[in-house]
């Protein structure tokens, strides 16, 4: 009988290379472009078109970065950015505007195989808050920067900076005016929620790699009209952004304050952690409870499995999901999932 002998040092060198190309778990992204009042008989076609290419063009580009190997931070790094530089939803370039009409936006990252997170607030010159919520996880030893520390920390991190003037759009600020005629109609109530053309529209992905990585980045101008420095709950971590390889990666949006008190992206994977539900179980609770006590939004999901799911108590959410079955492009709420290879 004939023995090929292979060096010892080959083999290790095989080994290495099997394990680093293992796939572990089916490639998947599912991102949100903000939920809300969002009905169909209050968009046109053509509004409709424009956000569906939108979501399509963002869900398309995270999901071939997984599909060519890359990651998961990479893939919804890539998704968030364009619906950043997008006028459509309300984060980067389209952020809603503040009482005093300037623009403060918020952002947070995370990664599920280590719980590395980085998160920045009222950041006013920075053309794209998730590329500078990255940098503060890898190039800063924090992991929630604010306001003008922020903004210096940008500076030394060759992102592009921009004027606050960048993120004026005519429709938001008009959402403005709106929103402070009904604050002041009834100052201590959440007013802003109760105009029909109310929408809010921060963006959002979660992913899975084939190293079976999870990966949340979620990005929000924030509240329409919010004052005196509002922080929101996407930089808090576990509160609209999460990830975690044990469990599930969650990006939120809807009311903020609400996500911060009941900490709904950490109690979504809590519960598939220690209750053993599934992710999209857990995520139906978590909204539905969240609706009780008044807070309204949605969520998108990721498991470790590569489930791909997302829950509102809202009449839409802007949402796309792509995986080896296919592309889901939604807005409204009861849509029958059609899925387009
Ligand atoms: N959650 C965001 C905030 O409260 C807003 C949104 O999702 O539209 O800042």
């Amino acid at each position: 009988m004939k023995t090929i002998k292979i060096p010892a040092i080959t083999l290790s060198i095989l080994v290495l290379v099997s394990g680093f190309t293992e796939a572990k778990a089916p490639v998947g992204i599912v991102i949100h472009g903000g939920a809300g009042t969002i009905e169909r008989s209050q968009m046109s076609a053509e509004q409709q078109q424009q956000y569906e290419a939108t979501l399509t063009d963002a869900v398309n580009k995270g999901y071939q970065l997984l599909a060519a190997g890359g990651t998961s931070l990479d893939a919804v790094i890539a998704a968030v950015t364009l619906l950043e530089d997008s006028p459509l939803f309300n984060a980067g370039k389209g952020a809603v505007y503040t009482w005093d009409e300037t623009h403060e936006l918020d952002a947070a990252i995370m990664t599920g195989q280590d719980r590395k997170a980085g998160a920045v607030a009222s950041v006013s010159n920075v053309k794209n808050p998730i590329l500078l919520a990255r940098a503060v996880m890898e190039h800063s030893e924090h992991v929630m920067l604010t306001g003008k520390g922020a903004e210096q920390f940008a500076d030394t991190q060759q992102l592009e900076l921009v004027e606050n003037s960048y993120f004026n759009t005519e429709f938001r600020y008009e959402a403005l005016k709106r929103a402070k005629q009904a604050k002041q109609a009834l100052p201590h109530q959440a007013a802003v929620l109760t105009d029909p053309n109310w929408k809010m529209g921060t963006v959002g992905a979660v992913a899975i790699d084939s190293q079976g990585n999870l990966a949340a980045a979620t990005s929000t101008g924030g509240m329409t009209a919010k004052r005196w420095g509002r922080i929101g709950d996407v930089p808090v971590i576990g509160a609209g952004n999460f990830a975690d390889n044990s469990s599930c990666a969650v990006s939120g949006t809807g009311h903020g304050e609400y996500f911060i008190r009941y900490n709904v992206a950490s109690d979504i994977c809590a519960r598939v952690k220690y209750q053993g539900k599934t992710a999209a179980t857990a995520a139906g609770e978590v909204m539905r409870e969240l609706l009780a006590v008044g807070g309204t939004g949605g969520v998108i999901v990721v498991d470790p499995k590569g489930e791909l799911s997302w829950a509102f108590n809202t009449p839409g959410m802007y949402r796309a999901k792509r995986n080896a079955a296919g592309t889901v492009v939604e807005i409204f709420g009861n849509q029958n999932e059609k899925t387009s290879n």
